[in-house]
């Protein structure tokens, strides 16, 4: 828009500042970081108005977008009328100017896009979600959309939501003398359901035909963990890809990284600058470490002997066979590497039953992404595409094999090698962004003894 231009600018009243018979305004449409400033000289509007325009108000203003006479914005509206469209009592509404604490912006969650902090959030997650679509959809991979309804009880990744529509208190009508599996014949599916944990099992079928697919949907973990990289309801990206083998796998979790920071660095960064100044000075300068430098790779059983040989106490001492700990994952990408790292083949013990195990019989190949600050940020693996391994495999870790005979027939007709991974897509706003509490990089967070709004 030109300056002169005579527009008319629609939103949110941020805040007012009054000086000698004119009224400074500072209005945002959610647009972008910027707000606009609207000047209002005494007289153009009747008082009664003029006082009702205050923080959090809605407005639309009329008049010319002129040469911002002031620091601080390159053009302002000089409005010639402005229409009160919903009031804000000052008594009462929550967000003023002074900055709040996550904590409190959180009990408003339903106000908070309205601040500058979430604003930016909501902003960067939507050029996150676009840049992932980007990525994928460039390279020819179809998006499928897989089940959040499931009866798979056991894909390793955590524990699940139960979804009934049994009556809460004790056995199903007319009978009291069944026991909890026949209480299921009588529920909604005919047998226990859950929330997904994971898409990856009905991606790989998808794969098998389709070649290159991903899912990007909703996702449920009912792990009582109350840290601050994990909810029970987020979003999660998984890719999963044909003839596809674990160095293929890796090469392009690390493309799909470079790429989608770069493109949200293109697309948000007058937000990416509000991180950088009030949130975490270090943000923009790692960001553009990780598309330069090529990610760290190292193996588990190496990560072990370097977490042995650090020089430090530990709250979980390291040994082979042990997951990695929060503490570990740290210390190698923060401070041994200094960049993202890939930690690859880890004992078949502590990893899922469908990963593919090493010709050393004792170790998958996996792989996990881990980066500063957050640690694991994508975890993946090559599957294990040989129908003996596999239903061994499933044996093994205790898992009833005829309900998954579904996915052993992938292995039965025209098996491949495939692989693919999880990135969670609050983990990478966290990184992104530098917010410290994943409850504050998605809307209305999910978490244990939590679900308002
Ligand atoms: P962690 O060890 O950090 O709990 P995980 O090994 O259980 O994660 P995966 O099953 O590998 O996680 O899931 C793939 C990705 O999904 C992870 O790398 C992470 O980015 C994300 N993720 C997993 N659990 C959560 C959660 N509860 N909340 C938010 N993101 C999650
Ligand atoms: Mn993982």
């Amino acid at each position: 828009m030109k300056p002169g231009a005579g527009i008319n600018a629609r939103g949110w009243v941020k805040t007012r500042r009054d000086s000698k018979g004119i009224h400074f305004l500072q209005v945002n449409d959610g647009s972008c970081f910027q707000d606009l400033q609207v000047v209002v000289e005494d007289g153009v509007l009747p008082e009664e108005i003029l006082a009702r325009i205050t923080t959090g108000a809605c407005i639309k203003a009329a008049g010319d977008l002129i040469e911002s006479p002031a620091a601080g914005q390159a053009v302002e509206l000089r409005a010639s009328d402005i229409i009160l469209i919903g009031d804000a009592d000052p008594a009462f509404y929550p967000l003023q100017k002074k900055g709040h604490s996550m904590e409190f912006l959180r009990e408003i969650a339903h106000l908070r896009a309205r601040s500058n902090t979430f604003g930016a959030v909501c902003r960067v997650r939507n050029a996150l979600s676009d840049a992932i679509h980007r990525f994928f959809q460039d390279r020819g991979f179809q998006y499928i959309h897989t089940p959040l309804l499931t009866a798979s009880d056991c894909e390793g990744a955590g524990a699940m939501f139960r979804v009934t529509t049994l009556p809460l208190n004790g056995p199903p009508p007319n009978d009291d003398s069944k026991g909890s599996d026949a209480d299921s014949a009588e529920d909604f599916f005919g047998k226990p359901a859950y929330l997904t944990v994971s898409g990856q099992l009905e991606a790989e079928c998808l794969a098998l035909a389709l070649g290159n697919v991903y899912t990007f949907g909703p996702t449920f973990r009912a792990e009582n963990s109350n840290t601050p990289r994990h909810l029970a309801e987020f979003w999660m990206v998984e890719p999963e890809m044909a003839f596809c083998d674990l160095d293929d796998d890796m090469e392009l979790a690390e493309e799909f990284l470079k790429f989608i920071i770069r493109y949200v660095r293109g697309r948000r960064e007058d937000d990416l600058q509000f991180f950088n100044k009030r949130i975490d000075s270090t943000i923009l300068a790692n960001l553009d470490n990780v598309c330069e430098a090529p990610f760290g790779k190292i193996t588990y059983t190496e990560a072990i002997e370097w977490l042995q040989k650090a020089d430090r106490k530990w709250d979980y001492p390291p040994f082979w066979g042990a997951d990695l700990q929060s503490e570990h994952e740290r210390y190698l990408t923060e401070e041994l590497f200094k960049k993202p790292i890939i930690v690859t083949d880890y004992p078949k013990e502590i990893k899922a039953f469908y990963m593919r195990l090493n010709d050393d019989g004792k170790t998958v190949r996996a792989m996990d992404v881990l980066v500063p600050r957050i640690g694991e940020i994508i975890g993946g693996s090559q599957r294990e595409e040989r129908f003996n391994e596999l239903s061994s495999a499933m044996r093994l870790q205790g898992l009833d094999v005829e309900s998954y005979s579904w996915y052993l027939d992938l292995r039965r007709y025209g098996s491949v090698p495939h692989a693919g991974f999880g990135l969670g897509l609050e983990r990478m706003l966290m990184y992104l962004t530098g917010m410290k509490n994943i409850r504050d990089v998605i809307p209305f967070p999910r978490t244990p003894g939590s679900i308002e709004f």
